[in-house]
């Protein structure tokens, strides 16, 4: 049982039903992938996560002990490869790393409304425990 976290308190955990709804989602695409790959068990699913995309890494690896006991995936952990957004900045001509979640050039302060990177939200592979053979969703 997933245990709701005091309201009010952290912002960012303050909505754990979107990274469960997310972790769910993440099971069901493995649990697919996985369908002719017999019954090994699964020990990581690695998934790529843009700073942009809205998912709180944090908050979704908590979702993932929450979601996969009793899935295919139970027992696995999640890693998270996070991905900083970045922008293409017409003053500079080039692309720029943001640092915040805002649309603005960190080099020379011009707003930054073409997002190059950073909405990223896949998965990249699984890893079996029996032979360590990565399956691609
Ligand atoms: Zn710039």
């Amino acid at each position: 049982m997933l245990t709701p976290p005091e309201v009010g308190e952290d912002p960012r955990i303050s909505q754990p039903m979107h990274e469960l709804s997310i972790a769910n989602a993440i099971i069901d695409q493995v649990t697919e992938a996985l369908r002719d790959e017999g019954d090994a068990a699964v020990s990581v699913v690695r998934v790529r996560i843009g700073a942009w995309s809205g998912v709180v890494a944090e908050a979704l690896d908590f979702a993932w002990t929450a979601a996969t006991p009793g899935s295919r995936v139970e027992g696995s952990q999640l890693e998270i490869e996070k991905i900083p957004g970045a922008a293409w900045c017409p003053r500079c001509q080039k692309e720029v790393e943001l640092e915040d979640l805002v649309l603005r050039c960190p080099v020379c302060g011009e707003s930054t409304p073409r997002l190059l990177r950073g909405m990223e939200m896949q998965i990249l592979n699984v890893e079996l425990n029996d032979e360590q053979q990565a399956a691609h969703p």
